[in-house]
């Protein structure tokens, strides 16, 4: 025990008389039992005392020289000075005793007393003032503890609760104010369903009125509790919810028997989760729903339809999983950006679901693909009459800000059972039956049949030994030379790569550059392709072709990354080769959605000497801006409009436009995929000469087209090779 709290528990008393002789035998005495002592002689000695300290007891005499012992009395209770009196008095009179005990003295001992008597009524005063003093000391301990606990439960971020056997509240903390706007008043001795949204009662029965204590009593049970319009209007509940996580249990008190417990009722603590439900729900939503168009992504779809395929099992009936992609899609993206291509899909997401009846589910697969599943079809042609439906509201044209636009789609179907049992065979067939649409021209559907499974696997096939074909060097350059009819001179040469497939021998780039740019592989494969034109370039130039131009083709996609033209660059120079003998094609679509870069890259390219052609003239979507904006040398008349001059001297505007164009801009053209003399005479009569078509020369290697090259240069009147077409 420390000194402190010793010294504490050591009484302290004041002792006051008079009269010196009765004071000191009183100090005497009182001295052995170890108390601490203080005297005083007079009133206003004791006084200053009282004031000055604190005593435990007070021995005091009725008759002093200034005041009464009454008067210090009064002045102990008016100053609530905490101490106990014992009154000793020699006076008779039963009125100093009455007075003395009304002013709440413990006792009053008659003069003369005895020792003992004296001693007696000492201890006991201090005794009961221990006592006192303890109480005082554990009831207020009892207060704060209890103002503790109640700050702690109402400060509770939680709703906290108790609730009779009944359900009936018996006490909520003042958070169920502030969350629900229910005062306690509003809901002590009121059932707990009152604040359960109706659609919860069911599962509130269960854990809201909880009778179990242990590790089964109900833990983190989510509900949803009404909210009590705020006090002032009308007392109404209105339908602002709140979601809570609950956790309660039961409470009980021993029983007479103890082992039995009886319950009485309920204590819970309710989380607000509100605001983490409101996430959720948003995350939920945006993990099963396409963001763009707002439809059902491809994980809620596959769910949707595992779901139709148990019921379609279980009526015995069929369904229909259509897939649809949009032709020609990515000519738009390419052309008028992503931005356009976005809200062109947006509005497809909005036709479509219109053509839906109820029940049918479309979701976005991604890209331009979309799914539907047609749950209980009755038979195929209902399939057929709604694929008819799509692809009618998708004739009429788009207007994206001012451009409109045409599309169509290609559309799969597959049957359950028929065509598949799983959601992933319906899937696969409704894709490969899609695919079968657009290898016999687009715009139309399909159902899936057993014999499109070869195409797709061939498909499959293609694609995963095209990645191998790089590393096992299978990809070679042809050169399709470019003539100047009116000389007869090979001018330029067309790179064309080709791919020497270990079983299925020369594939031509339009067989397999589609599935690189689908693939993601026309990035390496363009390196390549850089690099193998220059290296076969050296050897031409060693042959003697120096004076003959290199057209190579440059995908989108590569020159939509930006180190295009530090690789081309590096390539020229590595391998020594005058940027004058190249020349790049692009397409026209590159040109009208202009990215900068692609712009800068051009224009840089254009000023180390290489120039540009634009490949396929007119047939993108035709604006002609770009012209003025571009570096571009020479314009390439496409082989679609070649190939329709049948006739000498027929009249094929589109060709005679292109003429113009090119003339007007003081630009090359040349003219590709020239198969026939007719047509080759035509185009030199109205002024395109330089001509390049399987009627001059296939693609060759580069063996054999150094071959053409040697003799070329060896016969001086190489004029004599196109004489035919000499007027
Ligand atoms: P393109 O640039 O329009 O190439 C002309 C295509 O027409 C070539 O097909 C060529 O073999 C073919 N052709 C040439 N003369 C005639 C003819 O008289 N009649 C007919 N019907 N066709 C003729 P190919 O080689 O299959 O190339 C297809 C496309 O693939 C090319 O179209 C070009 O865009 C792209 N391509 C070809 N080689 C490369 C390449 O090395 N790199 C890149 N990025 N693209 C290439
Ligand atoms: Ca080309
Ligand atoms: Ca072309």
């Amino acid at each position: 025990m420390t000194a402190q709290l010793e010294l504490e528990m050591l009484p302290r008393l004041l002792l006051v008389d008079d009269e010196p002789r009765l004071l000191s035998s009183l100090h005497e005495l009182l001295c052995e039992r170890g108390y601490t002592l203080v005297t005083a002689q007079s009133g206003a000695e004791a006084l200053a005392h009282l004031v000055a300290q604190k005593f435990d007891l007070v021995l005091l005499d009725l008759r002093l020289p200034d005041m009464s012992g009454h008067e210090v009395m009064d002045f102990i209770n008016a100053n609530q000075i905490g101490t106990d009196v014992i009154v000793m008095s020699g006076e008779v009179g039963i009125e100093a005793a009455i007075g003395a005990l009304k002013r709440g003295a413990y006792d009053y001992l008659r003069k003369p007393y005895s020792r003992e008597e004296l001693l007696k009524t000492v201890t006991n005063a201090l005794q009961q003032r221990r006592l006192e003093v303890a109480n005082a000391r554990i009831a207020s301990q009892l207060e704060n503890s209890e103002k503790l606990y109640r700050y702690l439960v109402d400060s509770s971020p939680d709703i906290i609760y108790t609730l009779d056997h009944e359900g009936r509240f018996t006490f909520v903390n003042d958070r169920a104010y502030q969350l629900l706007g229910f005062s306690r008043e509003d809901l002590i001795g009121k059932h707990y369903a009152i604040l359960i949204h109706d659609e919860d009662l069911e599962r509130a029965r269960y854990v809201f009125n909880e009778r179990r204590v242990d590790e089964r009593a109900s833990r983190n049970v989510e509900l949803r509790l009404k909210c009590h319009n705020h006090p002032g209007a009308d007392r109404t509940f209105n339908n602002t919810l709140m979601t809570i996580s609950l956790n309660s249990i039961g409470m009980h008190v021993p029983d007479r028997d103890v082992r039995k417990l009886e319950f009485f009722g309920t204590y819970g603590v309710a989380r607000d989760i509100t605001e983490r439900k409101h996430a959720e729900e948003v995350i939920n939503y945006q993990a099963y729903h396409d963001i763009l168009t707002d439809l059902p992504n491809r994980m809620l779809f596959k769910d949707r339809l595992g779901l139709a395929v148990i019921q379609a099992k279980r009526k015995a009936a069929e369904l229909a999983v259509m897939f649809i992609d949009l032709d020609r899609f990515k000519l738009v993206n390419d052309t008028l950006g992503h931005v356009k291509g976005d809200e062109l899909l947006q509005q497809v997401a909005m036709r479509l679901k219109q053509c839906l009846r109820r029940g049918d589910t479309l979701a976005r697969q991604g890209g331009d693909e979309f799914t539907i599943v047609l749950p209980e079809l009755r038979d195929r042609t209902d399939a057929s009459a709604i694929a008819e439906k799509f692809l009618e509201c998708l004739h009429q044209s788009f207007d994206l800000d001012g451009h409109e636009v045409h599309i169509s789609a290609s559309i799969g179907i597959a049957v359950y059972p028929v065509d598949g049992e799983t959601i992933d065979e319906l899937l696969r067939h409704a894709d490969i039956a899609m695919y079968q649409v657009k290898a016999l021209g687009k715009n139309g559907h399909a159902f899936y049949h057993n014999s499109m499974l070869d195409v797709s696997r061939q498909k499959i096939a293609l694609e995963q030994s095209l990645r191998k074909a790089l590393d096992n060097d299978e990809l070679e350059m042809h050169y399709q030379p470019q003539i100047d009819v009116v000389t007869g001179r090979i001018i330029g040469a067309e790179g064309l790569m080709r791919w020497n497939h270990p079983q299925r021998g020369l594939l031509t780039a339009g067989e397999f550059l589609p599935f690189a740019e689908e693939n993601g592989l026309m990035l390496p494969i363009s390196d390549w392709m850089i690099k193998a034109l220059c290296r076969d370039m050296q050897i031409w130039n060693a042959a003697g072709g120096q004076s003959i131009r290199l057209s190579l083709n440059l995908s989108p996609q590569y020159l939509d990354r930006g180190d295009f033209f530090e690789k081309m660059r590096g390539a020229l120079v590595r391998y020594g080769i005058s940027p004058a003998q190249i020349e790049v094609e692009i397409t026209e679509n590159i040109c009208i959605r202009s990215p900068q870069y692609a712009i800068e890259q051009l224009n840089k390219l254009c000023e180390l000497g290489v120039s540009v052609a634009i490949d396929d003239f007119g047939t993108g979507y035709s604006s002609l801006s770009y012209l003025h904006r571009f570096p571009i040398h020479t314009i390439k008349i496409d082989q679609s409009f070649v190939r329709e001059i049948h006739d000498e001297h027929g009249h094929y505007p589109v060709i005679l436009a292109i003429i113009s164009i090119a003339r007007g801009l003081g630009l090359h053209l040349i003219a590709e995929g020239v198969e026939t003399e007719v047509q080759a005479r035509y185009l030199r009569s109205h002024g395109c000469v330089t001509m390049q078509g399987f009627l001059f020369h296939v693609p060759v290697s580069l063996a054999a087209f150094i071959c053409v090259l040697e003799e070329h240069f060896a016969m001086p009147d190489a004029e004599n090779n196109v004489a035919s077409l000499q007027a």
